[in-house]
Parts: C-alpha cells; sequence; structure tokens
C-alpha cells in the first residue's frame, strides 16, 4: 500500500468543478492583481479568525515581515520567537534588520515556553522600566505550531508587563483556537499562509495578514503595494507583496470545506492514538502521563482546538531515522519537521548561540516524525501506518 505524506489530487478531484469555474471566471475578467475576488477573500478570512480586518500578501513569509514592518519593528531591533518552526518565522525578523531572540520550546506542545520566555524577560530586565531603556526588544513572536496554539494567556500577560508587541505565526493554525478563539485573533497581527500543503492551501504562493486595529491593517496595505497610500506618493518604501485574484479565487472555494477537512484532520489524529494504543506503542496514556512505549503520540490541550496540520510523534532511544527510513520502504510518506533548530543554522551563527542553548528544542529536532493525516485518509490506510510502524519495533 502507497500512502503518501500528503495527497492534494484527492482534494482537487473532488472540488475540481468549482475550482475550474472560479478559475474561469478570474480568466474572463482579466483582472489579475488584488481585485474584487480578493477583497472578498479579505472579508471572509476576517470573518473567519474573528477579527476586524485582513489584508492579502504575496506569502506568509510576507506577511511576517509586513507585521513586523506595521508594528514598527526595524533595524536594530529585537523579536523573541521560537527556535523550533519554519525557517520564515526567523527569517523575516532577520530580513528586516531586526535580531531574532530564541526562548525553548514545551516537549509536549512544541510551542514556546511561557516560563522560559518570563525567566529570559526576568534575567534580562531587572525591572520593568529597563525593557524600554534598552529599546532594543520589541515583540515576541509565538507560533503556532503543526495546528495547535501556543499558551497565548500567559505570553499576552508577560508581553503587557514588558510592553511587547504580540505577532501572531499562524501559518501552520488558521481555524485552531485558544479559549474559543481563532488563531491570529490573539496578537496586534496574525500571519497566515496560503502555501498549498498548508491546511487552507492555494495554487502558489500567498498570504494574509489580520488584525483588530484599522491603523495596523492601513499601514499592511500600504507596505504591499510600495509603501503608497495614493498613486505614485511614498511615505515609507514599501514592497511588492500583492495577493493574485487568481489565488483568492482558489481560496474561496477551499475556505468552505476548511471546517471539514480540519473536522477529518482531528478525527485521524484521534484514530492514529487510539490505534497506537491499542498496539502498545504509545509512551503516553490519554492523560498525557508518560509510560515506556518506543513513541509519543501529540498532545492536544485541553481548551485548544487542534487543527493538525502535522500529525508529529515523538520516537525515543534515537530510532527515528531507522524508523523513517523503514516507513519509506513499505511506502509510507513522513518528514521531519524540523531536523535542526534555527538557533544552530549556520546563517544564525552570528547570533551568538550554541548546542545545548535550548535543550527541548534540541532534543525534539532528533525525535520528531510527522506521519501522513491529510482530510482523504482511510481508515485501512491509517492501520497500515500503525502496523508498520508495530512491525518495525517487533522486528527490534
Ligand atoms: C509556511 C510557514 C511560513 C511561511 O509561509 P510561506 O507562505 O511559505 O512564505 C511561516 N511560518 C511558519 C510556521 C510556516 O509553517
Amino acid at each position: 500500500m502507497q500512502v503518501p505524506l500528503l495527497d492534494l489530487k484527492a482534494q482537487y478531484q473532488r472540488i475540481k468543478g468549482e475550482i475550474n469555474a472560479a478559475i474561469q471566471k478570474v480568466l474572463d475578467s482579466q483582472q489579475f492583481i488584488l481585485g474584487p475576488s480578493v477583497k472578498k477573500l479579505e472579508e471572509e478570512i476576517a470573518s473567519y479568525c474573528q477579527t476586524h480586518f485582513a489584508v492579502g500578501v504575496a506569502s506568509g513569509t510576507d506577511a511576517l515581515i509586513l507585521s513586523l514592518r506595521a508594528a514598527g519593528i526595524g533595524i536594530g531591533d529585537e523579536v523573541i520567537t521560537s527556535p523550533f518552526t519554519f525557517f520564515a518565522t526567523a527569517g523575516a525578523i532577520h530580513n528586516i534588520g531586526a535580531r531574532p531572540v530564541f526562548v525553548d520550546i514545551k516537549p509536549d506542545t512544541f510551542n514556546i515556553d511561557p516560563d522560559k520566555l518570563c525567566q529570559y524577560l526576568e534575567t534580562r530586565f531587572s525591572n520593568k522600566d529597563s525593557v524600554r531603556e534598552s529599546g532594543r526588544l520589541k515583540a515576541i513572536i509565538p507560533v503556532h505550531l503543526f495546528g495547535q496554539m501556543a499558551d497565548m494567556r500567559p505570553i499576552l500577560e508577560v508581553a503587557q508587563k514588558y510592553g511587547l508587541k504580540v505577532i501572531e505565526d499562524a501559518a501552520q493554525a488558521i481555524g485552531a483556537e485558544y479559549e474559543n478563539r481563532r488563531a491570529g485573533s490573539f496578537g496586534e497581527l496574525g500571519c497566515f499562509s496560503f502555501f498549498p500543503s498548508k491546511n487552507l492551501g492555494g495554487y502558489g504562493d500567498g498570504g494574509m495578514v489580520v488584525t483588530n486595529d484599522e491603523k495596523l491593517a492601513q499601514k499592511v496595505r500600504m507596505l504591499r503595494v510600495h509603501g503608497s497610500r495614493s498613486r505614485y506618493e511614498h511615505s515609507v518604501v514599501g514592497y511588492n507583496s500583492r495577493l493574485d485574484s487568481l489565488q483568492a479565487a482558489v481560496l474561496r472555494v477551499k475556505l468552505r470545506y476548511l471546517d471539514e477537512w480540519s473536522e477529518k484532520r482531528r478525527r485521524n489524529a484521534s484514530y492514529y492514538n487510539e490505534l497506537f494504543r491499542q498496539a502498545g506503542l504509545t509512551g503516553n496514556d490519554s492523560s498525557g502521563n508518560s509510560s515506556d512505549g518506543p513513541i509519543i503520540v501529540p498532545q492536544a490541550l485541553k481548551g485548544r482546538r487542534h487543527t493538525y496540520h502535522q500529525y508529529t510523534i515523538r520516537v525515543r532511544e534515537g530510532r527515528r531515522d531507522e524508523l523513517r527510513k523503514f516507513l519509506t520502504e513499505k511506502g509510507v510518506g513522513t518528514a521531519i519537521y524540523y531536523p535542526l533548530p534555527l538557533h544552530l543554522q549556520r546563517c544564525f551563527r552570528y547570533l551568538g548561540y550554541k548546542e545545548g542553548d535550548f535543550p527541548v528544542a534540541e532534543t525534539l529536532c532528533k525525535e520528531v516524525l510527522s506521519l501522513p493525516v491529510y482530510p482523504e485518509l482511510t481508515p485501512e490506510m491509517q492501520e497500515y501506518v500503525v502496523d508498520k510502524v508495530r512491525e518495525f519495533f517487533k522486528k527490534g
């Protein structure tokens, strides 16, 4: 049996008629940049994310860059984020001339650890005025990794205490919730990606910034068209970062299916959990307590709506790469998100971090393995995947 990590062809087959008609409409209009389909998508995404405004941009990376710029962050500033995320989070901070500062993550959610965030800030600033005096540290970018939101309540508290802005990297978490509120609606700005493999993926690059602040929305709107408010008048230097009409048309069709797809991802995740538990492979019981199975299945914490952009297990005792090779031979697609933490990337050597600085992120990079969890996955395919994992550990 072949079980790919993701099967976008299966998704397209089901909605082909609607998608093709939507694309045809844009072709007939010959309006390709911004335009009515982008405007409508912006309204629909704002409403979906429970925010007042949404601004379409060229990618998730640009959503981060334009958000940072709109928040007034720039050369010489510092921004805290997670070392265990897709490269673009820290890349965006670097590319606006600011400096990424990393804080370690929690092993159960893969997201930034609020206790360590507090510790970092307390150690660095003995009182809350010194953060303003130093003037450098400006913001926190919590990343909602794999479709589960970071622990926003303590993050927002500590951000307020130290006068830091919060920009959410929600690229993997559209529709995820924390205490019944949607990802992207907590910070000053929220950033989404429509990269084809994301839960809401276009047919090319695309992104969106959401916010409740009208001024910030206007700034992002200005930054995406070279910083001009009216044609040929530039008060700031911006970017060419607009969302295509074709992408917006495709995304508007897919947005109508998003909740159904997220529900199926959740169903698939709980079926995996059940199968792994029955096979005696899990190192955590349903309440998250450790026992001694060889794998740890992902935890959906109470009060959060996990959208399972990835279903990521942890493989203990250094056997991850071997298991991955075995699964590849058996036709099961897997991926390692992420094999190297950002503080150990060559391009960030100038930041001065070293191995051992963020032990949780470093350990997880050696243990994580993402399994297929896409909505069209069948129970038979999942049973096959778990059976192959069982076979691997049985043969020792
Ligand atoms: C995908 C992703 C991005 C970047 O999005 P692009 O659309 O590929 O530029 C940023 N952050 C995270 C966490 C992502 O997963």
